[in-house]
C-alpha cells in the first residue's frame, strides 16, 4: 500500500500511512477542512440599532 501524505509504501502499523507522523498530518489537514466550513449566521442580521 502507498502512503496517501508522502506516497512512500506503507508499513502495516500505521495503514495506510506509513508511520504515525503521516497519520497526524492527514488527520490535521481533515481537521483543519472540517472547520473550515463557512458558518452561515442568518441571525446576526439585527445587530446594530442598540447604540444610542
Ligand atoms: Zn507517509
Amino acid at each position: 500500500m502507498t502512503c496517501p501524505v508522502c506516497q512512500k509504501s506503507s508499513s502495516g502499523d500505521f495503514s495506510p500511512f506509513c508511520s504515525k507522523m503521516c497519520k497526524n498530518s492527514d488527520l490535521l489537514a481533515w481537521l483543519n477542512e472540517k472547520y473550515r466550513v463557512p458558518c452561515e449566521d442568518p441571525v446576526q442580521e439585527k445587530d446594530d440599532m442598540d447604540d444610542e
